[in-house]
């Protein structure tokens, strides 16, 4: 049996930076989410994220292919249902790169998941990723940080909460919880 791994936390808190390096492990796999948000200029689709119009995404949550979704900033953000089944036939770690509502919905369906929540060391630092990150419009990231307080005020709820400060102690953190160390 395969097992869910949520890794949440703030936007700029450095989810995608750890699940990238997390899935070098070959126990480890992530999700990859439908979104309504256009690409990044480095994204690709099928691999950061499937992109699809509001239609397609309406569409999918009707005939019930999302094991839940989001909306985020303006878009919709989910997660294929089928794609995590077959995850969770293999013995592997699955990874959802997800949102709080996302996660607490996760939760309440999958009650052994594994839910980690990755903070900023602080707030000007989440400022300073985002801004470094150079991927978002500026009235988008004083949107991202405003939404980051809301999202703080949920860590609580996650099995684990781990500040991002040092990338390598994060990710060994991790690996320690998983027991891949
Ligand atoms: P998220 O997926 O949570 O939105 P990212 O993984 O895109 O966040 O990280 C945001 C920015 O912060 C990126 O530029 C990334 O390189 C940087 N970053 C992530 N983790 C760390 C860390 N531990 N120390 C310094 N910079 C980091
Ligand atoms: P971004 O636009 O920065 O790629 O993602 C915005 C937010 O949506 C991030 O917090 C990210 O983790 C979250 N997200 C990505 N995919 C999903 C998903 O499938 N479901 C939910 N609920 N959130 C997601």
């Amino acid at each position: 049996m395969g097992k869910i791994v949520i890794i949440s936390g703030p936007s700029g808190s450095g989810k995608t930076t750890v699940c990238k390096l997390l899935e070098k492990d070959p126990h480890i796999k992530k999700s990859v989410s439908v979104t309504t948000r256009h690409p990044r200029p480095n994204e690709k689709t099928g691999e950061s994220y499937h992109f699809v119009s509001t239609a397609k995404f309406e569409d999918m949550i009707r005939k019930g292919e999302l094991a839940e979704y989001a909306s985020y900033c303006g878009n919709y953000y989910g997660t294929p249902l089928n794609a995590l089944k077959q995850a969770l036939a293999q013995e592997i770690f699955y990874l959802l790169e997800i949102e709080v509502q996302g996660a607490l919905k996760i939760t309440e369906k999958f009650p052994d998941a594994i839910s980690i929540f990755l903070l900023p060391p602080d707030k000007k630092t989440l400022n300073q990723r985002l801004l470094q990150r150079n991927t978002n419009e500026e009235q988008d990231i004083a949107l991202r940080m405003k939404i980051a307080d809301k999202e703080l005020e949920y860590k609580d709820k996650y099995t684990y909460a781990i500040i991002n400060d040092d990338l390598d102690v994060t990710i060994n953190t991790i690996r320690k919880i998983l027991n891949l160390v």
